[in-house]
């Protein structure tokens, strides 16, 4: 292997050169981290997901030498949303951290004495408008950018009207939410779109969990949202610290100039060359994995855990569909008969060996997740249910 720095003076003898010397690999068990069975969620928490070997290779060969990380940012862009089949498209560093980016683009655009100034928007319009059903956790992003939230419509619903009225001088962009918080009292996306179009206020779609099926990548976009946000670290399988900002060119250009390297809002969102290369092996690979046939294999482990749990005294498993987040694929639904019961049974497979993640659902019951198994795990997880259930009667 030829040295990196062949040019370089000779150490002097004794002194290791970086990266030689005694191996030591950091594992998850010399740090005594239990590793979790995911039958749960691509949850952040959890880990987001598992990296397939073309990402992890690409990340690999991202860390080996020095670029241009502009250039790098900028190519990775066009190839991905050439892949997406949208306008433009910025690599974040997730979903969350687009939705600031987003927010600062629709503020300040690319005035460049204002994307220093954040949250200080004098000047600027500071204004995002969000159905007061679609409220949730990761709004913070939006807020962060210093602007004020203002809701559309109730918990009852919303209306064309109610939009409207909320829409003023000082509105940089509505942001819809894509997800658990949908509800069909909301206005529908299709109105949102028209009505922000004919006010000339751009719509933004946090689509970070809308993934599959993989055509929602263009979906909203298509539909005239002028952004969709996707995470990189949950069904795409990129790494966990990436996500994808899509659509409107003049919108795309702005996030940019708000992102790392730039000393701006996004300065402290930093996306490495390594994530850069990731995401975009990722976005390849999930375009062209066979999708029917992994919903075949979430279908066949769903009937296999519930045939398992079949004559179990007090407990009905049954498929359920969608799942939370809205993507079409099936999961089991577990109801005991207690709360007190079914808590006891997530805590307990939770602490056990090997830990598994499970998501409580309502009251009684309990999810069972096909999406973000090993092979093998499906069985562990029903085996460990099953004995659980026993024990905790
Ligand atoms: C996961 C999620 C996010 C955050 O995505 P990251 O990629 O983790 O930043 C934002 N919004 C929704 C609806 C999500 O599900």
């Amino acid at each position: 292997m030829t040295p990196l720095n062949s040019g370089a003076p000779v150490r002097p003898s004794g002194a290791p050169a970086p990266g030689t010397g005694t191996s030591r690999v950091n594992t998850y068990a010399t740090l005594g981290i239990r590793p979790i069975i995911n039958a749960c969620a691509t949850l952040t928490r959890l880990g987001g997901s598992i990296m397939p070997p073309e990402v992890l290779d690409a990340m690999r060969s991202a860390a080996g030498c020095f670029i241009d990380l502009d250039e790098l940012q900028r190519r990775v862009g066009e190839r991905i949303a050439e892949l997406t089949g949208n306008e433009a498209a910025y690599v974040s560093s997730g979903a969350a951290a687009g939705m600031v980016l987003a927010t600062a683009a629709c503020t300040a655009a690319i005035d460049p004495d204002a994307r220093t100034r954040f949250p200080d928007l004098t000047g600027m319009k500071s204004e995002v408008i969000v159905q007061h059903l679609h409220r949730n956790g990761y709004d913070y992003a939006v807020r962060q950018v210093g602007v004020t939230v203002v809701e559309a419509g109730t918990d009852a619903g919303t209306s064309r009207l109610d939009l409207e009225n909320a829409i003023s001088a000082e509105t940089a962009a509505i942001f819809w939410f894509q997800g658990a918080m949908n509800r069909p009292t909301e206005l529908p996306l299709e109105d949102v779109i028209a009505i922000a179009n004919a006010a000339s206020v751009p719509v933004i779609v946090d689509a970070a969990a809308q993934l599959p099926p993989a055509e929602n990548l263009s979906r909203f976009t298509k539909m005239g949202a002028a952004l969709a946000l996707f995470s990189g670290g949950k069904d795409l399988a990129g790494p966990q610290s990436s996500g994808l900002v899509l659509g409107r060119k003049d919108l795309i250009e702005a996030c940019r100039v708000h992102g790392n390297p730039n000393h701006a809002v996004g300065r402290p969102m930093k996306v490495g060359k390594e994530e850069l290369l990731g995401i975009l092996a990722a976005v390849q690979r999930y375009i062209g994995l066979d999708h029917d046939a992994r919903n075949r294999g979430f279908e066949e482990t769903v009937r296999f855990w519930n045939d398992g749990l079949a004559g179990i005294p007090g407990v009905d498993a049954r498929r359920d569909f969608p799942n939370e987040a809205g993507q079409p694929v099936p999961w089991t639904l577990v109801t005991l008969e207690t709360t007190e019961r079914r808590d006891t049974v997530v805590a307990a497979l939770r602490s056990g060996e090997p830990a598994i993640a499970v998501a409580q659902a309502g009251d009684t019951a309990l999810h069972l997740n096909p999406m973000t198994l090993r092979p093998g795990e499906a069985e562990i997880v029903l085996a460990r249910l099953i004995e659980v259930l026993r024990q905790i009667p």
